[in-house]
């Protein structure tokens, strides 16, 4: 199985977070965006976080080679799931099967009611806020729209992160890739794995919490090291 975070999808021109170049390193408000207690409170929050979302880099862009190398092990039977840290589809935008894919943080290309619960697709309320509504409401109950995505303060799904954990224990082999292994509980799929019998490879730009319990840590490029590695 694949973990993956930011770092497999700042080849296609998404920024990480908290790298050099990262959107919050950059702009610390939008990580105050990112809070749910903010975004609840604080009608200015939303608007500017609407405003951000219409100008995101995720919607313009496009799988690179370390995405497709993924495709391709899938292709060849070896791959059980992917579970990404990442909320952009550029997976499934790959050609990796939906079913494949466990969204932890879930994706943007959705929208949620804060108050009914009600799922749409996020085109279309952009498209309102384009035409001129700053916070557009939810259309069922006049509740808070926000992103289906995990916000910080915000619970993961019980459910998604129970899957995560399982296919982490059932591999034979944890690939992660671009993430640096921080954020919990994604990142206790590592010693689950590990301590299940698998074997953990870690790709990434920058040391990991696990490089130390790791068979293989490859650093560099990850667009081409995925390619190198399912070459094979
Ligand atoms: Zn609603």
């Amino acid at each position: 199985m694949v973990l993956t975070g930011a770092g497999i999808s700042t080849d296609s021109g998404i920024p990480d977070f908290r790298g050099p170049n990262g959107v919050w390193t950059k702009n610390p408000e939008a990580e105050k965006a990112a809070t749910i207690q903010h975004y609840l409170a604080d009608p200015d929050v939303r608007v500017r976080a609407w405003q951000t979302r219409i100008a995101s880099p995720a919607w313009a862009a496009r799988p690179n080679p370390g995405h497709q190398a993924l495709v391709e092990l899938e292709r060849r039977g070896k791959l059980h799931a992917i579970v990404t840290q990442n909320v952009d589809e550029l997976h499934q935008r790959a050609g990796s099967s939906p079913q494949l894919v466990v969204e932890v943080h879930g994706t943007m290309f959705r929208t949620k009611c804060w108050d009914c619960g009600e799922e749409g697709a996020m085109e279309v309320v952009l498209e309102r806020v384009r035409a001129g509504e700053a916070d557009p409401a939810c259309r069922s109950c006049g509740g808070i729209l926000k992103s289906a995505t995990i916000s910080f303060g915000q619970s993961l799904v019980p459910e998604v992160i129970d899957r995560a954990l399982t296919v982490a224990e059932e591999a034979d082999l944890l690939l992660a890739v671009g993430t640096t292994l921080a954020v919990y509980p994604v990142a206790n799929m590592v010693p689950r794995a590990r301590f299940a019998g698998a074997k953990i490879v870690i790709v990434n730009a920058e040391p990991t919490g696990y490089d130390d319990i790791a068979d293989a840590v490859l650093r560099g490029q990850i667009s081409e090291i995925l390619p190198a590695i399912t070459a094979g």
